[in-house]
């Protein structure tokens, strides 16, 4: 990360795209999306595949800022997205968006724990929604990514802290079966996750990173370990 971060540039246009409102994303708050171009995992069944291998995207930071100053007391909060989000320094973003008065959320895969620590202890952020993508042993073969020990240490630190957070898993079940989701189950409550686990249903929008087809059978919801609370989304 940058040590002269207050000289940094906010015009490099690292922004996929901006979505101007939701109130589906970030729980109970009217928000807006901001789509950030790349991510350092190759999911099989990522359906943001444009974003993914974006270099850049449509907007800079500036461009977001002025639009968030023209929200302000319409919108209660940003949701940081993408792509990876934490791909880029985010600090002086987020000072930025804080100085306005916005809350926000953070999603996230994990794996660049220590940029996720730092902006946790600035303050700079009020909720996260982590991806745990797969056991340990399916990981590398669900994201194309070696990066599970990072996501674990981000697991654990969000689990030991105080933010408020959501750990979702997407679901396509010819790649994770009820044992892998039961793994998970387990690992979190091991850990000491005491929230609601989310489990997202894979979607068929036709384009996806592995080029992958909608299942061929449905997960046994019964089968699902019953130590935490699922919702299916
Ligand atoms: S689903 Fe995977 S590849 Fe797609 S944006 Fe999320 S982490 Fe990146």
């Amino acid at each position: 990360m940058s040590t002269n971060r207050e000289n940094n540039s906010l015009s490099a246009n690292v922004i996929y795209d901006l979505t101007s409102f939701t109130h589906l994303d970030y729980p109970n708050h009217l928000s807006c999306i901001v789509w950030f171009s790349g991510c350092n995992m190759r999911c099989n069944y990522c359906y943001n595949k444009d974003i993914v291998f974006a270099k850049n995207g449509k907007y800079s930071y500036d461009d977001i800022l002025d639009f968030l100053k023209t929200r302000v007391n319409l919108l209660e909060a940003v949701v940081l997205s993408g792509g990876e989000a934490t791909s880029y320094d985010l600090v002086l973003f987020c000072r930025k968006i804080k100085e306005l008065g916005f809350k926000i959320k953070l999603d996230t895969n994990g794996t660049n724990f220590l940029h996720v620590k730092e902006l946790l202890e600035l303050n700079l952020l009020d909720y996260i929604a982590l991806d745990y993508k797969a056991p340990k042993a399916k990981f590398t073969q669900i994201t194309h990514s070696n990066k599970f020990d990072e996501f674990s240490k981000t697991l654990d630190f969000l689990i030991g802290g105080t933010i408020e957070f959501e750990v979702r898993t997407t679901l396509h079940s010819d790649l994770l079966s009820v044992d892998d989701i039961n793994e998970i189950i387990v690992d979190l409550k091991s850990r000491g996750y005491k929230n609601r686990y989310y489990i997202q249903e894979f979607l068929d929008t036709g384009v996806n990173i592995g080029d992958i087809k909608a299942p061929s059978k449905k997960l046994d919801r019964s089968l699902l370990c019953s130590d935490l609370e699922i919702t299916f989304r």
